[in-house]
C-alpha cells in the first residue's frame, strides 16, 4: 500500500509543488495521475521514489514511513519499485539482454536467477526475439518494451511509470499500455502519470487529477478531463 498523508513539499526556491495532500492507494491498483503541466505531478513521483523529501507530512509505502528512511534503506525501498520514463533511458552500448540484466545485476541476483528472470522479463513485453539487439536498432515502442522489462525483471510490488506514452504514436502507445495493464493484472500496483487523453478515457481506471499542487480529483472509473 501507499499513504500519502497531509504531504507538503515546499521547494528550495518557495514554489509549491503539493500542498497538504492525502490519498491511499491498495495494492494492485491501478491508478492514473493526470493534471496540467506545473501542478506537480513528478513531486508526487518523486516523492514516491524518495528523490525529494516532503517538507511535512508522511509518505507510507507497505507501512514503511519513506521520509524517515536510513540512507541504508533506501535500495530496498528502490528494489521494490520498478520505474520507466518517457525518454527510455537504455544504456546505449549494451543489448537488451544486458540492459534488463543490468537491473539484477545492481541488486546482486545471482547468475543463475539473472539466466531465468530476463527471458521471462523480454518474453512477457514480447521482445524475446530482439534479446541480441542494441536500443539505437529498436522502434521507440521497442525500447519501451525493453525499459517494461528491467523495470519488472526484479518482481517489483510497484511499477511507476512517469508519462511512458509521451514519445510514442497512438497505436504504440495503446500497445504499451496494455502491456502495463498485463502487468498489473499479475500483481504488480501501476501508478502512470500521464497525458495520455485516450488511453485514460478508455482504461476506465482510477484518476487522481492533481491541479495547482492539490487533489482536483480521485474518481475510482475516472476520466482525463482536460483538453490537450
Ligand atoms: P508536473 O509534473 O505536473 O508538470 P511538477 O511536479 O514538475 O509538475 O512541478 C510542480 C511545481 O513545482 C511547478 O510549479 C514547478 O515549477 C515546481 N518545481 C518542480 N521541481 C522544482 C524544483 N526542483 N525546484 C523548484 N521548483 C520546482
Amino acid at each position: 500500500m501507499i499513504l500519502f498523508s497531509n504531504v507538503t513539499k515546499v521547494y528550495e526556491n518557495g514554489t509549491v509543488g503539493l500542498d497538504n495532500v492525502s490519498f491511499y492507494i491498495d495494492k494492485g491498483e491501478f491508478v492514473f495521475i493526470v493534471g496540467p503541466s506545473g501542478a506537480g505531478k513528478s513531486t508526487l513521483i518523486k516523492l514516491l521514489m524518495h528523490e525529494e523529501t516532503p517538507t511535512s507530512g508522511d509518505v507510507i509505502i507497505n507501512d514503511i514511513n519513506v521520509s524517515r528512511l536510513k540512507r541504508s534503506q533506501i535500495p530496498y525501498l528502490r528494489r521494490r519499485m520498478g520505474v520507466v520514463f518517457q525518454d527510455f533511458r537504455l544504456l546505449p552500448n549494451k543489448t537488451v539482454y544486458e540492459n534488463v540484466a543490468f537491473a539484477m545485476q545492481i541488486v546482486q541476483a545471482s547468475k543463475r536467477d539473472i539466466r531465468r528472470s530476463v527471458p521471462n522479463a523480454l518474453s512477457l513485453v514480447g521482445l524475446s526475439h530482439k534479446a541480441k539487439m542494441l536500443p539505437t536498432q529498436l522502434s521507440g515502442g521497442e525500447q519501451q518494451r525493453v525499459a517494461l522489462a528491467r523495470a519488472i525483471v526484479n518482481n517489483p510490488a510497484y511499477l511507476i511509470a512517469d508519462e511512458p506514452t509521451g514519445n510514442l504514436n497512438p497505436k504504440t502507445a495503446a500497445e504499451i499500455v496494455e502491456i502495463l495493464d498485463d502487468i498489473n493484472k499479475r500483481g504488480t500496483t501501476v501508478i502512470m502519470a500521464t497525458h495520455a487523453k485516450e488511453i485514460v478515457d478508455s482504461m476506465k481506471k482510477r484518476v487522481i487529477a492533481i491541479e495547482d499542487g492539490v487533489i482536483a480529483r480521485d474518481e475510482t472509473r475516472g476520466v482525463y478531463g482536460y483538453e490537450n
